[in-house]
C-alpha cells in the first residue's frame, strides 16, 4: 500500500496539512483537491489550499499551489490527510478507513537498537513535525478510536511533547492513545510527574524491557544504563498513575531469559497493565543483525509458551503480535492478534488455502523474504 508519492510543486512556499477531497464543488475550501483530469479554469478559480494533479505537464502558468506529474493518486480516499513539502512529497498522515493511525514525532532517538525497524536519523527534525502534527490532530475525526504516537523517541522533543500530548487530551478527548517510548526519559521523576499532570485517562505507554539482566537489555538497545534508566522511568510513570504496556520483541537474544523476564515483570513491575511479546520485522537495522538475532519462531515455542502462560496465571493482560498462528502452539492462539497495521500485512502464496487465514494475522510484506521454516497452511 502507498503511503507516500511525489510529484513536482508549484508556488508551495512551506509545508501544508490538509484534508483531501476529489469533489470539486466541495465548499471548504481548506480541503486540498485531487483530480486525474486536470481542468486548468476550473483549477485556477477554485479556491481550495492546493490541488494536486496526476497530469504530467503544465502547459499553462498558475497562481495556484500546486503538485503535477504525481503518478498516482488512487490511495487517497475522501478526507484523508495529508502534507505536502515544498520539494512536492506527499506524505499520507492520516487514513479515514484504517484504525491503525500513527503520529511520527521524530526520528531522532538516545537509543539504538540491534533490530530497530526504523534506524534514528540524527537531524533536528522535532519543529517541522511538531508543527505539521499540531495542524493533523486538530484535523483528525473526533470519533478516532486510537491513535499512536512514534518515533524515533518522542520524549526527545522535550517540551513539545507535552504540548502535543496535551493537544491530543484537548482536541481528541475520546481517543485511545498509545505512545512508543523507550521510557528512559522517565528516571527524571519531574518528567514523570508532568505527564501525570496532563492526566490523560486515554493515554498509554507502550515501553520495551528485552531482559531481566541489565546487560543483556543494554546490548540489545545499545546504550548503557538503559535498563536502570527504563526501570526507574516505569516506576515514575506509575507513580503518577500512567497506564504502561510492556513490549518484548522475540529474537536470539532475548528469548534464552524469556520466562526470567516474566517472572521479573510480575515481580518488579506487577502494575503493568499488558505485556505484548512481538515477532522480529525483517527490516532495518534486523537484516545487518541478522545472525545476531534470528531463531525459527517454531524454535521458541516452548519458552513463550512458559512466559506467556505464567503472565496470563497471574491475571496479567498478555498478547503475542505479528506472529503467524501455525507457528504458535495451540493454546496460544487465543493470546495473538492480528497486529500489523494493513498497509504493511501479507501472507505467503501457500495462505491463499489456508482454513485459518481469516483468524491468522500473518506477516509483515518485509517478513515475506524471511520467515519461519515451518509456515504450513491448516
Ligand atoms: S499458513 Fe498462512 S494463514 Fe495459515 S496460519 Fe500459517 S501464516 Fe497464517
Amino acid at each position: 500500500m502507498i503511503i507516500r508519492t511525489k510529484g513536482k510543486s508549484k508556488n508551495i512556499e512551506s509545508h501544508i496539512v490538509g484534508k483531501v477531497t476529489w469533489d470539486i464543488s466541495n465548499e471548504n475550501k481548506e480541503f486540498i483537491f485531487l483530480t486525474n483530469n486536470f481542468d486548468f479554469d476550473l483549477v485556477q478559480n477554485s479556491k481550495f489550499t492546493a490541488v494536486i494533479t496526476t497530469e504530467k505537464n503544465l502547459i499553462f502558468d498558475t497562481n495556484q499551489k500546486l503538485v503535477y506529474n504525481v503518478p498516482t493518486l488512487g490511495h487517497l480516499n475522501e478526507n484523508d490527510i495529508i502534507s505536502i513539502g515544498t520539494d512536492g512529497n506527499i506524505n499520507t498522515l492520516y487514513r479515514v478507513n484504517s484504525f491503525q493511525n500513527s503520529i511520527l514525532t521524530t526520528e531522532r532517538c538516545n537509543s539504538n537498537c540491534l533490530m530497530c525497524s526504523q534506524p534514528p536519523k540524527d537531524r533536528d527534525d522535532v519543529s517541522l513535525l511538531f508543527d505539521v502534527n499540531k495542524k493533523l490532530i486538530s484535523l483528525i475525526p473526533k470519533d478516532c478510536f486510537e491513535i499512536g504516537i512514534s518515533g524515533g523517541e518522542p520524549t526527545l522533543m522535550g517540551d513539545k511533547f507535552f504540548d502535543l500530548l496535551e493537544h491530543i487530551k484537548n482536541e481528541l478527548p475520546e481517543t485511545e492513545v498509545h505512545v512508543l517510548t523507550n521510557g528512559r526519559t522517565f528516571a527524571w521523576n519531574s518528567l514523570a510527574e508532568k505527564l501525570g499532570y496532563i492526566n490523560n485517562p486515554r493515554l498509554m505507554l507502550g515501553i520495551p524491557v528485552y531482559s531481566d539482566y541489565y546487560q543483556i537489555h543494554d546490548h540489545i538497545v545499545q546504550a548503557e544504563n538503559a535498563f536502570y534508566q527504563t526501570i526507574l522511568g516505569i516506576h515514575n510513570l506509575a507513580r503518577y498513575n500512567q497506564r504502561i504496556e510492556i513490549r518484548v520483541v522475540l529474537h536470539k537474544l532475548s528469548i534464552p531469559r524469556l520466562t526470567r523476564l516474566a517472572k521479573y515483570i510480575y515481580k518488579n513491575l506487577p502494575f503493568v497493565e499488558h505485556v505484548a511479546f512481538m515477532g522480529l520485522e525483517y527490516i532495518g537495522y534486523t537484516p545487518h543483525n541478522i545472525n545476531q538475532l534470528w531463531i525459527d519462531p517454531f524454535d521458541y515455542q516452548m519458552e513463550l509458551n512458559d512466559a506467556v502462560e505464567f503472565l496470563s496465571s497471574q491475571s496479567i493482560n498478555v498478547s503475542i503480535y505479528n506472529t503467524p498462528l501455525c507457528v504458535l502452539p495451540e493454546n496460544l492462539w487465543r493470546f495473538a492478534r492480528k497486529s500489523i497495521s494493513d498497509w504493511k500485512n501479507d501472507y505467503l502464496p501457500e495462505c491463499a488455502n489456508c482454513l485459518k487465514l481469516n483468524e491468522c494475522g500473518g506477516l509483515f510484506t518485509w517478513n515475506l523474504k524471511k520467515h519461519s521454516e515451518h509456515i504450513k497452511p491448516y
